[in-house]
């Protein structure tokens, strides 16, 4: 991918794209850990991601997926459940299996821990409430294994709320005001990516903590369900949230998309809110779209299942490009601390606001 860099631009890029925290906020990375694992493989991670992330400049990897997925990820499905213990100990046993290469980010003084080494940190995540079920025992629970980010919901409706593809709509549920609490009280990050309109309207109203929209872009770039409006853009930076840009195709453009559309949504948040409530969130799943498009073919009506196909933005194509953003951002000449902050020490300073120590 071309921009129009001077040599020195090019070296300048490329040289605070590796000095920088780098931190991707939402990876499915252990969709494809979990059926590696479930064929026999032992460091998935390793063998297949240690270094691909090491060229991409990755400290900090969050991993935030579904827990309600079926068979085709988690062998002998019951229960969300169970497949996130599930999720849960596969994660750990590739950490015991390469400590030399990852660990397990619980506290903001780790992520820390992850810019002066070369061990990649790892942060757990579950993306919707399912696998909490109507007891918030279950969070805390979730919370003691390492739980730090959630999403409330993912396109569909759950317990706690309307995800973006249900037409009602409708906010938090009861428990779900309840599961705002409780996250807020033990510290785990807010994610309101796949939330529906109100639900995003409700958790600004409700949550003490500033939250993330970890996986969204700007509707006003590219109008696609899963991006957010102006308003919710505004209101999650005023609260000190954070929007991790999306590089996936369908979210960047309607068609041909590309790393320049990419750089349109962040010029275009950053205009509304600001750069300090910018991050990365490309939702990479390139490894197991087979995996993905199956997943949605058996879990019923609602499911986008059509733009599938759209591949990710020209020039961001797999995690190995992420350079590329570094220079289309100095291309669009962002200052090295606006970098910075994209890249990475925004969503620190967003995990330093929120963590507690409760364990
Ligand atoms: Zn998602």
């Amino acid at each position: 991918m071309t921009f129009e860099l001077t040599t020195k631009e090019e070296e300048r890029a490329l040289k605070l794209h590796h000095d920088s925290l780098v931190i991707d906020c939402h990876s499915d990375i252990h969709l494809h850990v979990i059926r590696a694992r479930g064929q026999g493989k032992t460091h998935v991670l390793e063998k297949e991601f240690y270094e691909r992330w090491v060229k991409a400049g990755l400290n900090v990897v969050v991993l935030n997926t579904m827990a309600k997925f079926g068979p085709e990820v988690y062998p002998y499905r019951t229960s969300p459940v169970h497949n996130f213990l599930l999720m849960v100990d596969a994660i750990n046993q590739e950490l015991l299996e390469s400590p030399e290469h990852f660990f397990l980010i619980l506290k903001p003084e780790d992520i820390e821990v992850s810019r002066n080494s070369e061990k990649i940190g790892i942060m757990l995540g579950l993306e919707g409430a399912e696998a909490i079920e109507m007891n918030l025992g279950f969070l805390r629970c979730y919370h003691r294994l390492g739980l730090r980010i959630m999403n409330l919901t993912w396109h569909l409706r759950n317990q706690v709320a309307d995800g973006v593809a249900e037409p009602s709509n409708s906010g938090l549920s009861n428990f779900g005001r309840e599961v705002v609490a409780e996250l807020n009280r033990l510290g785990i990050i807010i994610d309101v990516s796949h939330l529906s309109k109100n639900g995003v309207r409700d958790v600004l109203d409700l949550s003490k903590q500033p939250v993330i929209a970890s996986h969204s872009n700007a509707v006003a770039i590219c109008d696609h369900q899963r991006n957010l409006e102006d308003w919710q853009i505004k209101e999650i930076a005023e609260k000190g949230g954070i929007v991790g840009v999306a590089f996936l195709g369908r979210f960047v453009a309607d068609k041909d998309p590309t790393i320049k559309n990419v750089l349109d949504h962040v010029d275009h948040i950053k205009k509304l809110a600001g750069s300090d409530c910018l991050a990365i969130g490309p939702d990479y799943t390139d490894f197991c779209q087979d995996m993905i498009i199956s997943s949605r073919r058996v879990a019923g009506p609602g499911q986008p299942v059509n733009d599938l196909n759209i591949p990710y933005a020209e020039g961001l194509e797999d995690v190995t490009n992420l350079s590329n953003f570094t220079r289309g951002l100095i291309s669009r000449n962002y200052k090295t601390k606006e970098v910075r902050g994209i890249l990475g020490e925004n969503f620190l300073r967003l995990f330093k606001g929120i963590y507690k120590d409760i364990c």
